[in-house]
């Protein structure tokens, strides 16, 4: 088990669930901006947002955010240690720095005891595409040399009597990443932050997340996750909690069921299948409930027996059924509305 920290009031590592993050592209001056991303990260799922603080200019915009921030804020700092300090001064839930590229050792112990002083965790970061010169020519493939340099500045925290750690060594290889951390897994007990860095846009982001994140979860690997992708960074919320979803690693929500339509297919099961998903997002439940979109009364309710609730169409109605028995037939026009209008009342979303 790893070792357990706290960024605000989540627990990351030992018996935590793996919690969710992001991070906001807006400008940090524009504290305005910045809190509305925030805001909307929330309501979609995430626990815990970095912003980055790039010069001192963006203090001022980072101490607003801090104070109206919904989530707790991760201060992401590269190559000024008194930038790092004044983010931990103005109430940084947590900061990330690569102690690489802060400015030598003397420069990192201050960003160390400032942040023994008020109680912050740091993310050490180590990027394959940043490596620092030193590292370039070692023997040993590109993923052992990344936890090399990692094991160094985790020795350094050590000697510095500093273990509010949890680890990030990220490429933007599949391979390479998953190799990394399976090797940082079995190196420390320091809890790790997983994701696959410049991954991409929407579509080629998601595949590889999936599968890299996706596979060290599988392996019991990881504690926090980033989805990063080149879009709107709510996005990376719902791919993120698909995952854990899909892995058993987050109760609750609505899982949707919907077969890849064929010949039988009556209706526009694609659009109809979306909506539903849209429409049912933000459901929070204790349990999870799944819900199925099947494009005929054929094979539908036969292939979604299990789905707690579901449509199958035929060629003039839509019959939803509740474990796989027909309660009620309506028309296909009307049967998005009347299926998330029943999974609202079942799940005691409906307001
Ligand atoms: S459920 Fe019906 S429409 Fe959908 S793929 Fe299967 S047979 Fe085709």
């Amino acid at each position: 088990m790893k070792r357990e920290i706290f960024i605000g009031d989540v627990g990351i590592g030992g018996n935590h669930p793996v919690s969710i993050q992001s991070m906001t592209n807006t400008p940090t001056g524009d504290s305005e901006a910045t809190l509305a991303q925030i805001r909307a990260l929330a309501l979609a799922g995430c626990q815990i947002i970095r912003v980055s603080v790039p010069d001192g200019d963006s203090l001022a915009g980072f101490k607003k955010i801090i104070a109206h921030s919904p989530l707790p804020v991760v201060a992401d700092i590269h190559f000024d240690a008194g930038l790092a300090i004044k983010s931990i001064e103005a109430g940084a839930a947590g900061i990330r720095i690569n102690p690489g590229n802060i400015g030598g050792k003397e420069r990192v112990k201050t960003v160390l005891q400032a942040a023994r002083d008020h109680k912050v965790p740091i993310r050490i970061g180590v990027n394959a595409g940043s490596l620092e010169k030193k590292y370039l020519h070692l023997n040993g493939s590109k993923a052992e040399v990344m936890v090399q340099s990692v094991m160094d500045k985790v020795k350094f925290f050590e000697d510095n009597d500093f273990l509010d750690i949890k680890i990030s060594l990220k490429s933007s290889s599949v391979r390479e990443t998953v190799t990394a951390y399976r090797l940082m897994d079995k190196a420390c007990d320091y809890p790790l932050h997983l994701g696959v860095t410049e991954a991409g846009t929407i579509f080629s982001g998601t595949v590889k997340s999936v599968l890299g994140i996706g596979s060290l979860l599988l392996e019991g690997i990881g504690n926090t996750i980033r989805v990063s992708l080149t879009a709107d960074p709510v996005e990376e919320i719902g791919v993120a909690l698909e995952i854990l979803k899909t892995l058993g690693l987050r109760d609750g929500g609505v899982e949707i069921i919907s077969c890849p339509t064929c010949s039988r297919t009556s209706v526009d099961l694609i659009a109809m299948a979306r909506q539903v998903e849209k429409r049912l997002a933000s459901i929070q439940t204790g349990h999870k409930v799944s819900v199925a979109v099947m494009g005929c009364e054929v094979n539908g309710p036969g292939e979604a027996r299990e789905a707690d609730l579901g449509i199958a169409f035929s060629q003039r109605w839509g019959y939803i059924f509740k474990k796989g028995k027909m309660i009620e037939k309506v028309a296909p026009e009307s049967a998005v509305n009347r299926l998330v209008e029943l999974v609202q009342l079942e799940t005691g979303s409906k307001t």
